[in-house]
């Protein structure tokens, strides 16, 4: 028998999902400049016009911040809605978004309806510094961050890692549609690639999106406001310095291998030493380019005297900062912060051997923001906790910026 037809109404919500994700069209979004040039020839742009057309577009979409083609005022109707007929300038959707109470927000950001990343919005008196993220999961598994707890999805594409920085700046109205903004008027000044992921392990993706993002015509931030956050993958550190030129951190949080390996696996390796040779040889390293170390304070374990002098002496030549972090606890962690005590004790050898040691305050704890507390929604694939480290009283405790 014959069914009959039945018009379900479809959720507002599951119509947004619709047009959000079943867009047969690809974003226009992360594509590098050769790229969209030879998109733009592909749909039939002529050749004369085609830098033109890109530059319109690329100003119209990275520094006005518009989401769709008909708002292209400059652009002739017919040419815009070729455009139209071809891509689309969505946002990633904003699932979730979470305000400490310092300020901090909090982001968690679905990708294609399924996978789930965070990005963090930081205020500070003098700056804004956006941290993002470059994989859903994480492989490396360091024993100290909540992200590492997460399996490995997948790589960021170059459009997923720009439409972070696109997405947040929509909700924080960055946006300037007159003129290219100056500096001290914008309210993200800063980004770092210390979200979840190992930028290195998606470098391809992560290059494009930076030159996009430092591009002069549209975003404009200068690569000395971009700071990129690894674990320590030799191999390609060398080529950030050269094809990027960003600035460098590195997660380094222990003095001795024996330590580092149980902290930073990836250590075994890239032990101590290769890392540092690589970071002696780091292209363009100089007092304006220094090599931020990042280092988290976890009781029992790295926050010694000894620690603070060994690792004065390892680093000894480099020019660098090191930045001190109270550890940033979570769920099931093994590990327990420092003591102020003992962090200001550490401070004080580094800084004595002329290294500025800031300590970090940590930001966003309430809403679990905070450098090593993130840890997306999507495939919480649970690690048991294990005893990272042999400790010698109660032990606990975790971080990554
Ligand atoms: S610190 Fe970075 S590299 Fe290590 S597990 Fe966390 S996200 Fe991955």
């Amino acid at each position: 028998m014959k069914q009959p037809k039945v018009n379900i109404p479809l959720l507002p919500e599951v119509l947004a999902r619709k047009e959000l994700y079943s867009s047969a069209k690809p974003t226009i979004i992360g594509l590098t400049r050769e790229e969209l040039h030879e998109k733009l020839l592909k749909i039939g742009t002529e050749p004369k016009d085609v830098k033109m057309r890109l530059n319109q577009v690329w100003r119209w979409i990275y520094q006005k911040g518009i989401t769709n083609f008909e708002s292209m005022h400059n652009i002739s109707k017919p040419y815009r809605s070729l455009l139209n007929d071809h891509f689309h300038i969505r946002r990633l959707k904003i699932s979730e978004k979470l305000i400490s109470s310092d300020g901090t927000k909090k982001y968690l950001l679905s990708l294609d309806g399924c996978n789930e990343i965070e990005a963090v919005y930081i205020p500070e008196k003098n700056r804004g510094t956006l941290c993002i993220s470059s994989q859903v999961g994480c492989t490396l598994n360091c024993s100290f961050c909540h992200t590492g707890t997460q399996k490995l999805v997948r790589n960021l594409s170059a459009a997923e890692i720009v439409g972070q920085v696109l997405t947040i700046k929509d909700d924080l109205n960055d946006w300037n549609p007159n003129a290219k903004p100056k500096l001290d008027k914008r309210i993200i000044s800063n980004i770092v690639l210390m979200g979840m992921g190992e930028p290195l392990y998606n470098y391809d993706s992560v290059k494009d999106a930076l030159h996009i993002i430092m591009d002069n015509e549209g975003i404009a931030l200068s690569k000395k406001r971009i700071t990129l956050s690894t674990s320590g993958v030799v191999p390609q550190i060398e080529k950030v310095g050269n094809e990027i030129g960003c600035l460098l951190a590195i997660s380094f949080h222990a003095t001795t291998d024996s330590i580092r390996d149980k902290l930073v696996p990836i250590n075994k390796k890239w032990n101590i030493q290769t890392l540092l040779t690589s970071l002696r040889n780091y292209p363009k390293l100089s007092n304006s380019h220094r090599i931020t170390f990042e280092y988290v304070m976890l009781k029992n374990i790295n926050d010694s005297d000894e620690d603070a002098r060994r690792l004065v002496q390892l680093i000894s030549g480099i020019p660098a900062k090191i930045n001190l972090i109270p550890f940033n606890p979570w769920p099931e962690t093994l590990y327990q912060r420092s003591t102020r005590k003992r962090i200001d004790a550490f401070a004080t050898i580094v800084n004595r051997a002329g290294y500025a040691s800031p300590v970090r305050l940590p930001r966003g704890e309430d809403i679990m923001a905070a450098c090593g507390q993130l840890k997306s929604a999507s495939t919480k694939e649970k690690r048991l906790p294990k005893k990272p480290v042999e400790v010698q009283e109660s032990q606990i405790c975790r971080t990554n910026i």
